[in-house]
């Protein structure tokens, strides 16, 4: 099974473990991203300090003004719009090449869709959720990167779900493919790639099957996109349960009857919620192991990523 994993490049909030560069001089300690930073290239950014502001620094808020998102100092009144979207762009436009973006939650210049922000409607003072502004002008510059933020990251399908985006995104990038090694790569990702898409599944099988068509440059190009599209698409309960159940039929001959037994049992609580993916997958991979199947060893779709960022729920 690979253990060794391509580092993804991703961009956090500066307050999130990092440093304490928040309005009023505080640090988020968030022990998620405190295990993620140690397995991926961290950039780090403030754009409120990138723009000029110190800590502590006054407040900032949302407001929109003629349907246009302004951002405004609490205390004065002063519109810091232009200051901070001039730093994110500069900062924007010197990365390459990211994989994920985590993200302060709730923030005017973080927040991925929670930040609050005043809008006046037919004569009234209303408050909605919006996209902070730097967070905005990241989305449009990486519009195939994954985006979240530490409150979202709690949930287990949503972190699942960022952690597979970002670590294939990264291995991936780290190839250089002759034809064999994408007919390969392809393969140990067939799995996980169904987990997410099976109809992008089938268009990136039919790609490698027919390598012929047209200069390997082109073929990796389009496979890489269609690669992250796929990817980009949440994966579902159900259809973790097809995915497992194709594995269950690749092992089931290796297995005595008690056995068989024992893992329907198991595939059925699965789909039911009442055992974890993390528990499934590890009962395929020492069937795996037990076994020397080296078909089901390099399926990524038991080894997405490090398994210290693995959990239960
Ligand atoms: S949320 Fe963003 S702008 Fe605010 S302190 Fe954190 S990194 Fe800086």
């Amino acid at each position: 099974m690979r253990e060794v994993f391509a580092r993804p490049k991703v961009v956090f909030s500066a307050c999130l473990n990092f440093e304490p560069v928040r309005y009023n001089g505080q640090l988020i300690k968030d022990e998620f991203c405190e295990k993620l930073s140690k397995y991926v290239e961290v950039v780090k950014v403030c754009p409120e300090v990138g723009a000029g502001f110190g800590v502590p620094r006054p407040a900032i808020k949302i407001v929109f003004q003629n349907d246009e998102k302004r951002v405004i100092q609490t205390d004065m009144g002063r519109d810091v719009t232009d200051s901070i979207k001039m730093f994110s762009e500069v900062f924007l436009n010197q990365l390459k090449e990211i994989d994920g973006f985590v993200l302060k939650k709730k923030s005017p210049s973080c927040a991925i869709a929670d930040a609050v922000a005043y809008k006046i409607l037919r004569g009234e003072k209303i408050v909605i959720k919006t996209v902070g502004i730097f967070a905005e002008l990241a989305m449009e510059k990486f519009p195939n990167s994954a985006f979240a933020d530490e409150g979202r990251l709690k949930s287990y399908w949503i972190r699942e779900h960022f952690l597979t985006r970002i670590f294939s995104s990264a291995d991936l990038k780290s190839r250089s493919f002759n034809k064999l090694e994408l007919v390969q790569f392809h393969e140990s990702y067939k799995y996980l790639l169904m987990a997410h898409s099976p109809s992008l599944l089938r268009q990136l099988g039919k790609l490698v099957s027919n390598l012929k068509v047209a200069p390997m440059k082109e073929i990796v190009s389009l496979y890489s996109e269609l690669f992250n599209k796929a990817f980009s698409v949440k994966p579902t309960l159900g259809k973790h349960y097809n995915v497992l159940q194709h594995l269950y039929s690749h092992l089931k001959e290796k297995l005595r009857e008690k056995e068989q037994e024992n893992m329907s049992r198991l595939l059925e609580e699965f789909s039911r919620g009442k055992i974890s993916l993390k528990t499934i997958r590890e009962v395929f991979r020492i069937y795996a192991l037990n076994f020397e199947d080296n078909y089901l060893l390099n399926q990524k779709y038991l080894n997405p990523y490090p398994r210290e960022l693995e959990s239960e729920k």
